[in-house]
């Protein structure tokens, strides 16, 4: 395989490719294949951007209705057709169901885009700039998103400049069991030298994706919902990585029954790897001005095209959330077998998840990224997440076949046995 070009021209931040150190040519649902014809099952799916599989055909029939009719593909924010139909299609489909009434916001086209509108917006709608967030949250790497993100790597690679805006509360599970943290945030909320600035907006994941896969607890979400709306701050859910199905629901926060006043969706919003995000905001927040957040690439005509594709065929009913929930549970099992083993071993380890978002926390990123390794050389693509990189997770397509599952599953776990025994 040729890489020389690669490995010379492209920057020193490349990351996957240094995992990965193939060429990849196809790819189709759960299988990626590469220059040479092997196959590897994929566990990463564009960390939780393929959650539809690649290529997948009943979306990628709509990419290609749409070109070969000569259907607009950019028009800066102009009104398609697409984008009518996308907006009709998740107010049918997606909204209206589930008792959610929202409007969208389209900003650029990345998660961190999305983010950063979000907070903007809780910003201008309360007249206030502190944005509280937690522990170990991702919320993408722009300056006003990376306030809010608390992976040290990132926030230090600003030349200095510090970022501003946000402070950092415990998160579910942070200091331990049995330890309530939101106990701590309401006092320092109720008492008025705490330090704490009155925030605008609190912004969470309910199930940390890089941050290892910690899962909130569902009372924990609704209580701080509720606390939220006691102290009149606004609850932003950044489903980037757990919505879309992901957890076994369309937005991961419908399993603990809240209703957030923000939501970011960007990654599998598409459905086929495109580049898109919206963020969702309850109507009376729309404090916007015309024009007054801008950008070239606000909407894209062809993501508007197949998340439209995807919603009518896998969301109209709840027989596809049944089976990611399924699909889940099996992951759950093995995970927990392979957890059950290592600690045998003498190595500590434990599964946690919520449908098909899932890890197996081995304790350190050493032994992670032998595992993770191993698994590569036997044709599975799979990555670590944590704050020391110290969780492998499954994040495969939901609409992988569950041979390709069970096959996903087996190299893993001999790839485990191989790494460690
Ligand atoms: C990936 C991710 C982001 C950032 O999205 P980008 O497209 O990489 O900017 C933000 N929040 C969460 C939860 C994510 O997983």
């Amino acid at each position: 395989m040729q890489t020389q070009i690669l490995e010379r021209m492209e920057s020193e931040v490349r990351t996957y490719s240094r995992s990965f150190p193939v060429v990849f040519t196809k790819a189709q649902n759960a299988r990626l294949t590469d220059e040479d014809g092997r196959e590897y099952i994929d566990f990463l799916a564009g960390a939780g951007t393929l959650n539809y599989g690649h290529n997948n055909p009943h979306i990628k029939q709509a990419l290609l209705d749409y070109l070969s009719s000569d259907g607009i593909v950019h028009g800066l924010d102009f009104w398609t057709a697409a984008k009518r139909d996308y907006l009709e299609t998740l107010e049918n489909v997606i909204l209206k169901p589930r008792g959610l009434e929202y409007k969208v916001h389209l900003p650029g086209p990345t998660g961190t885009n999305a983010v950063e509108a979000a907070i903007r917006l809780a910003r201008v709608a309360k007249g206030r700039h502190n944005i509280v967030t937690f522990t170990n949250g991702f919320h993408g790497v722009t300056m006003g998103a990376l306030a809010t993100t608390g992976n040290r790597k990132f926030r230090e690679a600003t030349g200095g400049i510090p970022t501003q805006g946000a402070a950092f509360m415990p998160y579910d599970g942070y200091m331990g069991e049995g330890n309530d943290t939101l106990s701590y945030f309401e006092k320092l909320l109720g008492d008025n030298s705490s330090g704490l600035d009155r925030p605008a907006a609190v912004i969470v994941e309910t199930v940390q994706g890089e941050g290892g896969i910690n899962v909130a607890g569902l009372d924990w979400l609704k209580r701080l919902e509720q606390i939220c709306r006691d102290h009149d701050i606004l609850l932003i859910v950044d489903d980037i990585q757990a919505g879309c199905g992901r957890t076994g629901k369309f937005f991961s926060f419908e399993h603990a029954g809240i209703t957030p006043d923000i939501v970011t969706n960007s990654k599998s919003l598409s459905a086929y790897g495109l580049p898109f995000a919206h963020v969702l905001m309850r109507p009376e927040l729309d404090k916007w001005k015309p024009g007054q957040y801008n950008g070239t690439f606000r909407g894209f005509n062809l993501a508007f095209t197949t998340a439209a594709a995807a919603m009518r065929r896998y969301w109209s009913d709840d027989k596809f959330e049944r089976d990611v929930q399924r699909k889940g549970r099996v992951v759950e099992d093995r995970f927990q077998k392979i957890a059950a083993w290592l600690t045998d071993q003498g190595v500590p380890a434990s599964e946690r998840g919520r449908g098909l978002m899932r890890g197996i926390d081995v304790g350190t990123g050493d032994i992670a990224d032998k595992i993770t390794a191993k698994a590569f050389e036997n044709g599975l693509v799979i990555e670590t997440s944590g704050q020391g990189g110290e969780v492998v997770k499954c994040l495969c397509p939901l609409t992988i076949s569950d041979e390709d599952l069970i096959e996903g599953l087996d190299i893993l776990e001999a790839s485990t046995k191989q790494a460690i025994g």
